[in-house]
């Protein structure tokens, strides 16, 4: 099918190709099973929308590696239609899942400014979670404007607004298998 309606942007070069994904979520598993009990459930939050499809790869390499996990999503908003965050966070659905007393990882797309994951992480402890841990696809540590730090991070990238693999611009490119850089036309 042919895309419609014209866009502002469009994807330029790839920074991260299918293949690097991957191969980096595969050796991310393996590091995030060597910390977690095997006969324990992990319970597993995921940042709608845009961890999704990173989401869907963690979870089978995590059974590859033998971690048993409960899912749940919570929904929070800090984008626009625009590439600037608004700095404000919005929880827009919370997770159904008790987390009182669980292990708790918080898996989101990219780290910014932090202010997502720092919000995420609050309403999880006022609920009782215990040893909450943070892995992200991306991380851009130039743009950090809160103190918060993940504790698995598939790849480090510079400050540059990226889109695909479930991240969008203005509701466009989740499907990309790959992370690109934005261009204006
Ligand atoms: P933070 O609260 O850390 O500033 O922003 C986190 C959220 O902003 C991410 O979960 C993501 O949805 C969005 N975001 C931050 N940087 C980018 C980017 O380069 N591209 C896209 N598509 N979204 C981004
Ligand atoms: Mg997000």
């Amino acid at each position: 099918m042919n895309h419609q309606t014209p866009r502002s942007h469009s994807p330029d070069t790839v920074l991260i190709s299918t293949a690097a994904i991957r191969r980096r979520i595969a050796r991310l598993a393996a590091e995030i099973a060597k910390t977690y009990d095997p006969t324990r459930e992990l319970v597993i939050v995921a940042i709608w929308h845009g961890s999704f499809m990173f989401m869907a790869d963690l979870l089978r390499q995590l059974h590859r590696q033998g971690i048993r996990t409960h899912v749940d999503f919570m929904t929070l908003a800090s984008y626009g239609a625009g590439t600037r965050s608004s700095g404000r966070i919005t929880m827009l659905q919370a997770p159904a899942l008790p987390v009182k007393n669980q292990l708790v990882l918080l898996v989101d797309d990219i780290l910014d400014t932090g202010r997502t994951l720092i919000r995420a992480i609050r309403w999880l402890r006022q609920r009782g979670a215990k040893n909450v841990k943070i892995c992200v696809l991306l991380d851009k540590p130039a743009r950090h404007k809160v103190k918060v730090r993940a504790d698995y991070v598939g790849f480090k990238i510079p400050n540059v607004f990226v889109v695909g693999y479930g991240l969008d611009h203005d509701k466009h490119y989740r499907e990309l298998p790959y992370i690109a850089k934005l261009r204006q036309r």
